[in-house]
This record gives structure tokens, sequence and C-alpha cells, in this order.
């Protein structure tokens, strides 16, 4: 009760009357030439728009201009495409065309801006829906954009190919052949204690590439902002936090989000990146948003590892679950227990470590190889004897107050995929070992107390 109390002060559901206020506190913004701050607030209203409607549209539009004058031509483009989708009224085309154009210029896209000229103008020719002042300004407008284009036509050719390297396209050196995505400057270890680790195998040099990895699972963190108290004059929140600024899959900044479907706070950079988030994980924490707010970032993660692990070694993994709940509680301390289990792991499959009579190092391979996968993050130590018992109660029952929604979520969807094949796939699945997942879950929520460098976060 008292949960549910605290996640309904969170506005994670769409709320239809909320785009007009937000919109117009976007073009206050606007007014006084702050344009992130305008953008964000105009995302929070597409975010509560239905879609197809001028509502949505208009939102993008006035988006696409923030954008404009944030030179961000790219981005404003994609939006003004947006609006178009959404049933941008006919009337106010022109204006648009003008923006789009001024961006194709920018971006040095002359051809594409001609021909966007052209279009406009043979528009206008057909159709005069302008006043005479506004009809001049736009000409006027036309008018230098056409001699921009001119002088651009005229440079010399100034863009040499990229000289820039990425970070990505930094070298190892050489590879370690125990460890995926490791130099040969370091070794993998277990001790009882500190649980796998790696050693330096010679010394490093300043600088040294060490090892890259991409995160397991990473989940936006969104940040110190306690949620509105009802009652409040501001029904609608215009503050703005992490959630507002990076796409909840890829954590890339971005200020033209795509929202959720079905939720006002779940929002993406990029139309695949919100079905990549459905597809993985989306469809199962899209209700539970409120929830995930207040039980915190640490709880997200926790569910998002096994979410995402569907689709990886989840079978294994249930299997390795199951057998140790028959036996014991996997989260008691685990020094021995832990190397057992994964011996157990192991067995079926290889008689190669047990008969070189090496201590298999948790969450590697059969063959004693590193590999990012749940195996390896399961493994972590969760460090249980450390955690205080307040701790332990929180993280308890912070995992079944989700297991218990992931239940309601479950029933809800079984009903609803009656009706529609497209979200079945996530929640029945998982409720069905709703012991394992919560287990998993606890484990995970310990682990991340002792493991920090498992979140990637963000913070500005
Ligand atoms: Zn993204
Ligand atoms: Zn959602």
């Amino acid at each position: 009760m008292f949960l549910k109390r605290l996640s309904s002060a969170y506005l994670v559901e769409k709320d239809y009357d909320a785009p007009l206020f937000y919109r117009e506190e976007g073009n206050k913004k606007f007014q006084e030439k702050e344009y992130a701050g305008a953008a964000v607030l105009y995302s929070k209203g597409v975010s509560h728009s239905r879609p197809n409607t001028e509502g949505m549209s208009l939102c993008y539009a006035n988006r696409s201009a923030a954008l404009f004058h944030l030179d961000q031509y790219e981005e404003c483009l994609k939006d003004i495409v947006r609006a178009g989708m959404h049933g941008y009224p006919e009337r106010l085309q022109p204006k648009m065309l003008l923006r789009k154009i001024a961006c194709l210029v920018n971006l040095g896209r002359l051809q594409e801006a001609r021909q966007t000229i052209t279009d406009l103008e043979s528009s206008l020719a057909a159709k005069p829906t302008l006043t005479p002042s506004s009809h001049q300004i736009l000409q006027k407008n036309l008018r230098h954009l056409k001699m921009k284009i001119q002088e651009k036509e005229n440079l010399p050719e100034t863009f040499p190919a990229a000289l820039t390297r990425a970070f990505e396209d930094m070298a190892l050196g050489e590879k370690n052949k125990q460890i995926s995505g490791a130099s040969l400057s370091v070794s993998l270890h277990t001790d009882p204690l500190k649980g796998r680790h790696l050693v330096a195998t010679r010394d490093i040099l300043p600088g040294e590439l060490l090892v890259k990895e991409d995160a397991f699972v990473s989940v936006l963190n969104p940040g110190e902002m306690p949620p509105l108290r009802h009652g409040l004059e501001n029904k609608w929140d215009t503050r703005v936090t992490n959630g507002d600024l990076y796409c909840h899959r890829c954590l890339k900044h971005t200020l033209a989000t795509v929202p959720c479907g079905g939720c006002s706070y779940a929002r993406y950079c990029s139309q695949e990146c919100m079905q990549k988030a459905w597809e993985c994980y989306h469809s199962t924490e899209c209700p539970l948003g409120g929830l995930l707010l207040t039980l915190g970032v640490f709880c997200h993660v926790a569910l998002r590892m096994t979410l995402l692990t569907r689709f990886e070694d989840v079978d294994r993994v249930v299997r390795m679950l199951c057998d140790e709940i028959g036996n014991k509680d996997i989260c008691l301390p685990e020094n021995k227990n832990l190397v057992k289990t994964f011996n157990y792991t192991n067995r079926g499959e290889s008689e190669e470590n047990s008969k070189k009579g090496e201590t298999p190092i948790p969450g590697c391979n059969v063959s004693g190889k590193y590999e990012s996968n749940y195996n390896a993050v399961f493994s972590l130590l969760p460090h249980t004897e450390k955690h205080s018992p307040e701790h332990k109660f929180i993280c308890a029952v912070s995992v079944s107050a989700l297991c218990r929604q992931l239940t309601a979520a479950s029933l809800q969807t079984q009903t609803m995929s009656l009706k529609s094949s497209k979200l079945k796939a996530v929640t029945p699945g998982l409720c069905a070992d709703l012991t394992v997942w919560g287990t998993a879950m606890l484990r995970h929520m310990l682990q991340l107390q002792c493991n920090a460098q498992a979140i990637t976060s963000t913070w500005h």
C-alpha cells in the first residue's frame, strides 16, 4: 500500500491534457531564447500526446524550431518529418518548409535545398494561403536562402576525409586469450574474498588500454528528483531530469526524443532504440514505471539484467538457480558454495578443469575463458555477510514488490495478448518462474551494492 502511494506520485502515465500546458511553457522558454529548456518541455508535451493529432505534430514542430536555433540541423530535420507524420496543419506548412530549407543549406545538402525551394514555390503558386505581409517575409527569406546556396556552391570543397580516430578503434595491443576484450598486461584470478579479479602481469604504461567491454546492462539514472507532491499548484512537472536529456536505451544525449507509446516517462533517441528497448525489456517495464522510480536504480538494473538474460543464457541460469534453491539460499555466504555451483555447472559439459585440479574461475566458460555474458555477471559476489540486516530487508522488500507487480502485469498481459499477439512474448514466461527470477534479482541487488562498476550511470 505504502509503495503504491509513493509510486503514484510519479507521473508515468500519459495525460492527454498535458501537451498544451507543456507547449505553452516551452513557448515561454523559447521567447526567452532558452532553446534547450524549450526543447525539453516540448519533449514532455510529445510524451503525453496522442499520436496523429495536431497536438503532437505542433510539439514536434516547435521542438524543431528550438533545435534549429541550437544548430542541431539533423535532429531538426527529423522533427520536421515527425511533425508531418502526425498531421501538421496545412496552413503552417510554408513556415516549416522554410526551416527545412535552412537546415539543408546549413548541412551543405544544396541539391535537396534547391528541390525543396521549387516545391515550396509551386505550392505557394497553386494555393496562395498566406496574407500579403507574411508572403513578403517568406519571399525575403527565400531570397536570402537562395543567395546562401549560391555562395556555398561557389566555395571549393573544404572537407577533407575525417582524420579523427574514435575511441572504439583504439587497439588493445596483444589480445588476451583468457579474457576477451583485455590486453596481455592482465590475468584473471579468483579468491573467496574478492571473487573474480584482474592482476597485472607486467608494468603498465600510462595510458595503456587494459580492458574494453560494453556494459552488460545499463539503466538511465534519473538523478535525485523527488516526485511532485499532490495538491501543488502545478499538476505537471516542468523540471528537467536526466530522463529528459538522454536516450533511455543507449544513453545518448539528445534533445529530440521519441516517446514510448505506452508511458510518458521512457524516451529514446530514435525509433530504432524505442523498438529494441520494447522488444528486449520495456514491454515488461512499461507498466512498472512509477514503482521502478520509487524503488531506485539498483532495483531497475536488477530487473533489467534478468529481462535481458532471457535472450542469452536463460535456460542454463534458471536451471542452475533452481538446483540452488532446492538445497540452500543462494544469497547466503557464497565462498565455498559458489565455487561448488560453478563446478556443478561445468561438470556435465567438460571434465577438463577437474582433471587439471585447478579452481575454476566463476563466470568463465568450460575452457576457463572469460567472456561478457550473464554467467559472468551472475557470478559476481553479493558479499551478503557484509550488508546490514536493514539493507538486506529493503532489498528483499523491493524485489518482492516488483514480483507482485510483475504477476499483476502478467495477468493483464495474458488477457491482452488474446487480442494482440505482439505483447505476448514477455511476461508470461517470466512469471512462470517468478521465484527463480526474484531470487536472481535479489542476488543482483546485493551484488550492485559492492560492484558499483557494474552500473553505467549518467551524471551531468
Ligand atoms: Zn538510443
Ligand atoms: Zn513505456
